[in-house]
């Protein structure tokens, strides 16, 4: 796997400051600052049919940040949560996410799955900005994949929303399912197109064991007539054990670590190349 090598190593996220809200307000400060001086970046993970086939990427926010370097998520998209800096950071990811699916992407049939905070679901205008993307044209809406996680914080607004969003032609995928509170019943209300079961379900799989849970959440995406997407394969035999029970598609470090914009490109330059 050479094409390991072009992913940077990611550094933990260590505040100067050692009490929880001096963190955050420091934390708060440097985001601000990050979104006006654009250190955020996009990585892409390729997500793949049980084939092999390359079918589009999730989109993975980073932080650039000046001295600590590349910086995950997990360390700062608390923060930004609480602070309500994820509206504006969530806003720049999509319109990112768009720019590519128009630009390098235009091309190709590729998705682009983007996370998108509770927050900004339930923000008055969030369907006036995604309109307004769409808007721009180039692409089919279809190749927009918006991510939910399921949250206590959900309302009926909110089911609107979503009832609203699809019929805009963007596709709806249902995150780390099946590890809240009440999934189910989410896969009830919401209407989705996907769901992405949470790696916890298949984190078991080892030679010859079995998942039973997997194999039911599988089962079920398949006679709701759900694409589903098993995220966090990290070993042949949970590629083995998936392709047994046919998901539809994979995602994980076994297949591809979340990567940058241009080895993204490249990955698909290469595969054009070795198809002729
Ligand atoms: P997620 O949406 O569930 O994304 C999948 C996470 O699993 C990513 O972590 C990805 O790098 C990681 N992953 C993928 N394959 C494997 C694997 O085989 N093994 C393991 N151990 N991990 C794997 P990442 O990039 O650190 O993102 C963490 C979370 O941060 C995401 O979870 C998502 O909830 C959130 N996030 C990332 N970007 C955004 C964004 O633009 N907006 C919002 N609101 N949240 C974001
Ligand atoms: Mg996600
Ligand atoms: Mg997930
Ligand atoms: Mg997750």
């Amino acid at each position: 796997h050479a094409r390991q090598q072009a992913t940077p190593a990611l550094v933990p996220y260590e505040p100067a400051l050692g009490e929880w809200e001096l963190q955050q307000i420091q934390i708060e400060r440097e985001l601000r600052l990050a979104l006006e001086d654009e250190q955020f970046r996009l990585f892409l993970q390729p997500q793949f049919t049980a084939a092999g086939e390359l079918r589009g990427a999730e989109v993975l926010l980073r932080w650039q940040h000046p001295e600590r370097g590349l910086v995950a998520p997990g360390y700062f998209i608390d923060h930004a949560e609480r602070s309500g800096l994820i509206r504006p950071m969530g806003y720049w990811v999509l319109e990112q996410a768009v720019e590519l699916l128009r630009g390098p992407l235009a091309s190709t049939d590729l998705t682009l799955s983007v996370n998108v905070s509770v927050q900004q679901l339930s923000d008055d205008d969030f369907l006036t900005r995604i309109e307004a993307l769409l808007e721009k044209g180039g692409f089919s809406p279809r190749r927009l994949v918006l991510e939910i996680v399921e949250s206590l914080l959900a309302t009926p607004g909110m089911v609107m929303t979503l009832c609203a969003l699809r019929q805009l032609g963007v596709q709806l995928a249902l995150d780390d399912f099946g590890t809240g509170y009440s999934s189910l019943r989410y896969l009830q209300e919401f209407p989705v197109d996907e769901i992405k079961l949470d790696k916890a379900f298949i984190d078991p799989v080892q030679h010859g064991t079995d998942a039973p849970l997997a194999r039911s959440i599988i089962a079920m995406a398949r006679t709701l007539h759900l694409r589903l997407v098993a995220e966090g394969v990290e070993t042949a035999s949970q590629l083995e054990f998936l392709r047994q029970q046919q998901a539809s598609m994979m995602q994980g470090y076994y297949l591809a670590y979340p990567e940058p914009i241009d080895t993204f490109l490249a990955r698909r330059e290469l595969q054009a190349c070795s198809a002729l």
